[in-house]
């Protein structure tokens, strides 16, 4: 049954449950599609590599933000994954939407949400994308440099303005201080160039690195934001908005959100608004990916005779591992379906298996199997094999793993699978070589509450 309801959840009595319930969805859903998949004969594409979305983890993770940070309104981050089911369901339950591009705010707009939902939270902002805001009424976007703001006097004078200030990002996976956000020492210059041009400054900003890990970073960029608030009430300006920036991940949500929850409190009278800008927290663990081997090379070591095997899928970092270059992850690598494993996804290995038994599962193989998997008198012992992981272009720095090992025996037309590819995957994948950019993707929902606020 899926009848759980938002208040178990809510309670935390429910957690478990759905996600347990997830997996079993997601496994199905994967072996549905490999099923009408017969590398051995199909065309081209067929057997690309595709995701299982679970759009009922989106769901789950945003109550869960809900429950921890009540006060504080999330605006996706589009660029982390722009999925127009996650889009649509995130919109659906009332979250705004932080916007880079003019692409990405045309894409909002599209599923009917109001412009004054979406922050353009770009603070080096091209002009034509800027003229496009103004027609569209999207008004709240962030600077943090004085020539921003003379472009912005001249293209969209009657923006909102949040000031993105400096954050301590050195905890983080991928910094962005390098890159942006004005330091203290610059806040007052800013605030009075602002003033002196008439522009309507609306609150401030920060973005404390994507893949925060130190609560502490989120302490100290609130008590700044509150010494900002104080220097533009100085000037005359009444700030009302407090954008908090992304971050978050889900692993660490529970530690991170007190702390931020408690520092904004102190820091914040109830009539300041709180957004936010989560990214990969919404969407990370709610994408698997199942990748094709295409092929497989043995390489014997010389000197000792061990044998490893190097193993090519059809997508690497060019394509949806490109996380592995601009986001450092490291995705694992599972077993989704051996040639040798008739049962696909629940693998168990309880019979042992007769040397003739694996006479008969060779049949139709391409390749002869791997020393290991032989068996002998009857029992099949089987030691873990020594795997690399690559992708399908010809260039050497596509590899997914360069050391992965696993009892199972993986052929070519088998198939992995990772979890956890939500997150600046697909988003930044590339056509190189001539590999597509484009993987399907097959929606589930493990949430009944949320089918119907996508149309499932
Ligand atoms: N907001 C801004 C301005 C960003 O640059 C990013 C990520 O680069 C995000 C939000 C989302 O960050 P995360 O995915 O870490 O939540």
């Amino acid at each position: 049954t899926d009848t759980h309801s938002v208040s178990d959840f809510l309670s935390g009595a429910d957690q478990k449950y759905g996600a347990k319930q997830a997996k079993e969805m997601i496994g199905n859903a994967l072996q549905k599609h490999i099923q009408t998949i017969d590398p051995s004969v199909c065309e081209p594409g067929d057997e690309d590599a595709f995701f299982v979305a679970d759009l009922g983890d989106v769901y789950r993770q945003h109550l869960r933000w809900k429950k921890n940070l009540p006060r504080i309104t999330p605006h996706f981050a589009v660029k982390c994954n722009p999925d127009p089911m996650v889009l649509r369901l995130l919109a659906a339950l009332g979250a705004g939407f932080d916007c880079a591009s003019k692409a990405e705010i045309e894409e909002v707009l599209k599923i009917g949400v109001d412009p004054s939902r979406i922050i353009y939270a770009q603070p080096c902002k091209t002009q034509s994308y800027l003229r496009y805001t103004v027609k569209q009424n999207v008004r709240q976007m962030t600077f943090d440099n004085t020539d921003e703001l003379y472009k912005i006097k001249q293209i969209a004078p009657d923006a909102e303005l949040f000031l993105r200030i400096f954050t301590d990002d050195s905890a983080s996976l991928c910094r962005l201080s390098q890159k942006f956000g004005a330091s203290m020492e610059n806040t007052q210059e800013l605030l009075t160039l602002a003033k002196k041009l008439d522009l309507n400054v609306a609150g401030v900003a920060f973005h404390v690195g994507s893949g925060a890990s130190d609560p502490s970073a989120f302490r100290k960029a609130v008590s700044d934001a509150r010494i900002v608030f104080d220097q533009a009430a100085a000037l005359g300006y009444q700030l009302h908005t407090l954008d908090v920036g992304g971050g978050f991940m889900s692993d660490t949500f529970d530690v991170m959100a007190p702390v931020l929850g408690q520092a904004v409190d102190d820091n914040f009278p109830s009539s300041v608004r709180i957004i936010a800008e989560p990214g990969r927290y919404y969407t990370s663990s709610a994408f698997t990916l199942a990748c094709n081997v295409i092929a497989r090379r043995t390489v014997e070591d010389a000197a000792t005779g061990t044998k490893s095997y190097m193993l090519y899928m059809n997508d690497g970092v060019y394509g949806n591992f490109s996380s592995i270059i601009f986001d450092h992850q490291h995705p694992v690598p599972q077993v989704l379906r051996t040639t040798y494993n008739k049962d696909g996804f629940n693998y168990s290995f309880s019979e042992s298996m007769t040397d003739s038994g694996y006479a008969s599962a060779e049949e139709g193989r391409l390749t002869p199997p791997l020393d290991n998997d032989r068996a002998t008198n009857n029992v099949v012992t089987r030691n873990p094999i020594e795997y690399s992981i690559w992708g399908p272009t010809c260039d050497g720095i596509d590899c997914i793993s360069s050391s992965w090992s696993s009892p199972e025996t993986l052929d070519i037309g088998d198939w992995l699978y990772f979890d956890d590819m939500g997150a600046y995957t697909k988003c930044s994948a590339t056509r190189f070589n001539g590999f597509t950019d484009r993987h399907m993707t097959v929606y589930i929902c493990s949430e009944a509450g949320a089918r119907a606020l996508v149309g499932m």
